[in-house]
């Protein structure tokens, strides 16, 4: 079997890994003519690092990485803390994997590099341009056609891949939020010579500022070298843009009256660019024949549980062990040996697209409860000062009466089925299911 990714983001990479561990041929087309992954943070939690532990790869992302000690909730105004959460290894204890902050490049990198290790070929500069669903091939911009048993499109959220599988092009619509996203040095922190920051700085924690329509966060990557910090409000790019350089004024006059230590932090921001925060209206299929895609090609989300990521590459482990289980157990016994007749092409085909469409029965519940879950923690964040906020901060005040890894202990079974399922197991489960039926 033969696999085809369009994209070489996290999605597309643990895609890759995964096949290939399976023994399947990978070839990734990326259209950019070098690898690479934006500057900024990005949080692995419990469900991402065990894919990461699945690869053999959580010594490597432990090592560039660290594990997130604490979460801490702040009033805006005056940056009253309203909750700290352990995390640390009470997560590791109750759901087998830490919690990790990471800087975006190292992560990528690793993917990448064990992707590399395992023979997976990488066509950088590919740019795929049109996908035949019917022949199963990629056609690039320079007018080369790579043939496949299975496409995969990884390619984000303004897929190509999409549209072939939809027949349709089919556009994200804007939240209504977006981004402002910064990197800076401990150096330029230490420079504030604030005590505040400074005890900020020693913490290896996540801390969101809680307030109304906003909300921030902030956290070391980098072994504490350098921070994360990103700022969340009402989108204000012109329609249409994507992502579009901020302007360092308005960002700073957005936050004026909040706590005086996140405006300093602000304050080292040197410039900035600005991400409009898209969805996608629900999808009638994520997979036509032997063609399909994964994270942000068909569930891009609120970053509010720090999830799309960690979706995007669980979806990639489970369509490789599902495409694994189907090249060992059904396809290589029926073919192996023997030139296959076109019936047997044929039938292996319909295969291959049941197996598909069996990644997407798996998927698409988790991560469609992953999008709302984000958009009911945008309510939740961004409450205007009054009643609702007074309860909400006095519910999170009591967080960890439950259990002690608990965020919000009202949402505590959200949390557990978020972080503690096995998704490969069940997907197992799901393909022996699917075997007993077709036998
Ligand atoms: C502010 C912010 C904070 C976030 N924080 C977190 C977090 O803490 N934790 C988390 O898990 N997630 C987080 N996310 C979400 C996460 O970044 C994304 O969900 C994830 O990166 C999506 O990965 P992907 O591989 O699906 O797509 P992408 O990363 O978009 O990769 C797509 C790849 O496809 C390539 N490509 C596109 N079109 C073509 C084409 N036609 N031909 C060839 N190649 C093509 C692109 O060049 C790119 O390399 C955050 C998002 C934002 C905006």
């Amino acid at each position: 079997m033969k696999v085809v990714i369009v994209g070489a983001g996290l999605g597309g990479l643990a895609c890759a890994i995964a096949c290939r561990r399976e023994g399947i041929d990978v070839e990734i087309l990326e259209r950019s003519p070098e690898i690479h992954e934006f500057g900024a943070g990005i949080q692995v939690p419990p469900n991402g690092s065990r894919i990461m532990r699945e690869f053999g790869l959580l010594p490597q992302l432990l090592e560039k990485g660290s594990q997130v000690q604490d979460v801490h909730f702040r009033r805006y105004k005056d940056g009253r803390l309203l909750r700290t959460m352990p995390c640390g290894d009470d997560i590791t204890e109750e759901y087998g994997t830490p919690w990790v902050i990471i800087h975006r490049v190292d992560y990528h990198r690793i993917l990448h590099d064990e992707a590399m290790r395992l023979g997976v070929v990488l066509r950088l500069g590919a740019e795929v341009t049109d996908i035949s669903t019917d022949e199963t091939t990629a056609l690039l911009a320079d007018g080369t056609i790579v043939v496949a048993d299975v496409i995969i499109g990884a390619d984000g959220q303004m897929s190509s891949v999409r549209a072939a599988v939809l027949e349709i092009p089919v556009s994200p619509v804007p939240t209504g939020d977006m981004a402002y996203r910064a990197v800076f040095s401990r150096e330029q922190l230490e420079g504030l010579n604030d005590d505040s920051i400074n005890e900020l700085c020693q913490k290896v924690a996540v801390t969101s500022w809680l307030g109304p329509e906003k909300h921030t966060v902030f956290y070391p990557v980098r072994g504490g070298q350098e921070f994360n910090l990103v700022l969340l409000r009402p989108d204000n790019l012109s329609s249409g843009a994507r992502k579009e350089q901020g302007d360092i004024d308005e960002m700073r006059a957005s936050y004026a009256d909040w706590d005086p230590t996140l405006q300093k932090i602000i304050s080292c921001v040197p410039s900035v660019y600005k991400w409009k925060l898209t969805h996608l209206p629900e999808l009638k299929s994520w997979t036509k024949g032997s063609v399909a895609i994964l994270g942000d090609a068909c569930h891009p989300t609120l970053p509010y549980q720090a999830q799309g990521a960690a979706m995007a590459v669980e979806d990639g482990a489970v369509i490789g062990k599902l495409l694994g289980s189907l090249q060992a157990h059904i396809l290589k016994p029926r073919i192996s040996g023997v030139k296959p007749s076109q019936s047997t092409i044929s039938s292996a085909q319909k295969l291959t697209a049941e197996v598909l469409a069996l990644y997407e029965k798996n998927r698409k519940e988790r991560t469609t409860r992953n999008v709302q879950a984000a958009v009911k923690n945008r309510q939740l964040f961004h409450m205007q000062d009054g009643i609702l906020q007074k309860i909400r901060d006095f519910v999170l005040s009591y967080a960890g009466v439950t259990r002690k890894t608990d965020w919000t202990w009202v949402l505590s079974s959200r949390q557990s089925q978020t972080y503690g399922w096995d998704v490969l197991e069940d997907c197992g489960k799901l393909f022996e299911y699917w075997k007993l039926s077709i036998e």
